[in-house]
């Protein structure tokens, strides 16, 4: 088979693989940087998969950063360099019980929040009663809800600078930018079956690398050849162990399903109305709503979908959900049954006008878990690793690929959108500086 040499190869074309393909060029104009994605396009995996929606609303000023420039950037692209990614500031809102609230831990999400300039408001029952008619804050005497550990709503928790967007034209922003500067054309259709781990040098005796030699990565074995780099960018999102784990590197990521179903509004008046709430945003739209947790703690949410005249339903639920070393093909249907037995009887409940909808389509994905809910970008025997994301990689990619660009220049900092710096070693693994999240959905 062939062997090529590139500087750079970049594994993986999705959101993350193409902004840090794009950086890295835009950074090292010299160096040969060659993208490719087992897929026949980019952002075809859990890019496309995604609720597709961004918050800089999170409890770690680490997450805070990151996504915060990653969402400017993404108003800069629509609003400035005029490249339409869809994206609506529709705003979150948290449904939250006078006990949720009150817990240490949102007054901690609240008071990092306001250090960090993070905008929020409280909206109190009575003004959430007057905003979502259709909302059921009162559970009172009813012995469903009871059974099924259902929280009553006291509060609301708003963040207006939170939005959607459509994630494919984001790739595609990243990736048009990319090939205008880049002398490699990206390839598709190739899968990296395996690291080449080599002793570092090479002595050429059989059976080498041996436990005495040094040893790094220099580039990628594939389905179509070999392919050779000084720096092998590992962007593979909830794979990342399939190559990782044979040559020893412990990723310390697992990877989770998650779900989409979609409802539509089309013909039912109680939808329609839900989906034109007015008063949270200037689309006059329902926001992104996420339900309070129960039972073991995963929280319902929806979100609009404006040109479907829809909703997008979801789960991030944690015990009971099982935990998989890679992303495995069954990850990418939608379970019928766990709509019909886990969402719909909370989030009917909540908003009755759900009452009888059901899904006209659904899909799944996987999220790559961090132990820390926070990415990991380092540097290691010549692999740089991008990934880590715990379920919102659209909203820190371009900080994710700003921080992997500094880090392979050996930069002691990396500039964000916007100006703001950080750490260029904060998320690796060895010298991390970060807080720990916790309010993943
Ligand atoms: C249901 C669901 C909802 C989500 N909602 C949100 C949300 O609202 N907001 C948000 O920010 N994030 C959300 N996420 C998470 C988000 O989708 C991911 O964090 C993000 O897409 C990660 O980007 P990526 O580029 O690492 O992964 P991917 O888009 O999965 O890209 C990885 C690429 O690597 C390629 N690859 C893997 N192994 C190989 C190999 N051996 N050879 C060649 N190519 C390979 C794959 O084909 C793939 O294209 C959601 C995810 C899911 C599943």
């Amino acid at each position: 088979m062939s062997e090529e040499t590139f500087d750079i190869i970049v594994v993986g074309a999705g959101v993350i693989g193409t902004a840090t393909a794009y950086y890295l060029q835009k950074n090292n104009p010299d160096k040969r940087i060659l993208l490719l994605d087992r897929q026949s396009a980019p952002g075809q995996a859990n890019t496309a998969m995604s609720a597709a929606a961004v918050r800089n609303m999170f409890a770690s000023s680490t997450n805070q950063l990151l996504t915060d420039t990653s969402i400017k950037h993404m108003e800069h692209i629509q609003n400035e360099e005029g490249f339409e990614l869809m994206f609506e500031k529709v705003g979150y809102l948290w449904l939250l019980s006078e006990e949720q609230l009150n817990s240490d831990s949102v007054q901690l999400w609240m008071k990092r929040m306001k250090a960090s300039g993070v905008h929020y408001r409280v909206y109190n029952k009575q003004e959430l009663n007057e905003l979502m008619p259709g909302l059921n804050t009162d559970f009172s005497g009813d012995e469903d809800a009871e059974l099924m550990n259902l929280r009553e709503v006291s509060y609301g928790l708003f963040g207006a600078d939170c939005a959607v967007l459509d994630p494919t034209r984001l790739v595609d922003y990243y990736f048009e930018e990319f090939k205008k500067i880049s002398h490699v054309k990206p390839r598709f259709n190739v899968n990296v079956t395996r690291l080449l781990l080599e002793a570092d040098p090479k002595l050429d005796l059989p059976g080498e690398p041996f436990v005495w030699q040094y040893k790094r990565v220099n580039g990628v074995v594939t389905d179509k050849g070999t392919l050779r780099a000084e720096t092998t960018v590992l962007a593979t999102g909830a794979w990342a162990n399939e190559l990782l784990d044979p040559i020893g590197m412990d990723s310390r990521l697992k990877a989770k399903k998650r779900q989409i179903f979609v409802i539509h509004a089309e013909g039912n008046q109680r939808l329609l109305d839900l989906l034109e709430t007015k008063g949270f945003n200037e689309m006059n739209c329902v926001p992104f709503v996420i339900l309070p947790s129960a039972g073991a703690g995963g929280a319902v949410y929806f979100r609009p979908q404006l040109q479907e005249k829809g909703f997008w339903i979801g789960c991030g639920d944690k015990l009971g959900r099982a935990y998989h070393y890679v992303q495995t093909d069954e990850f990418n249907t939608g379970e019928t049954t766990y709509y019909e037995n886990s969402l719909y009887p909370v989030l009917s409940k909540y908003f009755p006008a759900f009452e009888g909808a059901r899904p006209v389509s659904s899909w799944g994905g996987g999220y790559s878990y961090s132990p820390d809910a926070i990415p990991h970008v380092y540097l290691e025997n010549g692999v740089l690793v991008v990934n880590g994301a715990s379920g919102s990689g659209i909203m820190k990619s371009d900080a994710m690929a700003r921080i992997a660009d500094a880090l392979y220049r050996g930069e002691p900092e990396a500039e964000l959108f916007g100006g703001k710096k950080i750490p260029s070693d904060a998320l690796s693994l060895k010298h991390r500086q970060v807080e720990p999240e916790n309010v993943v959905i």
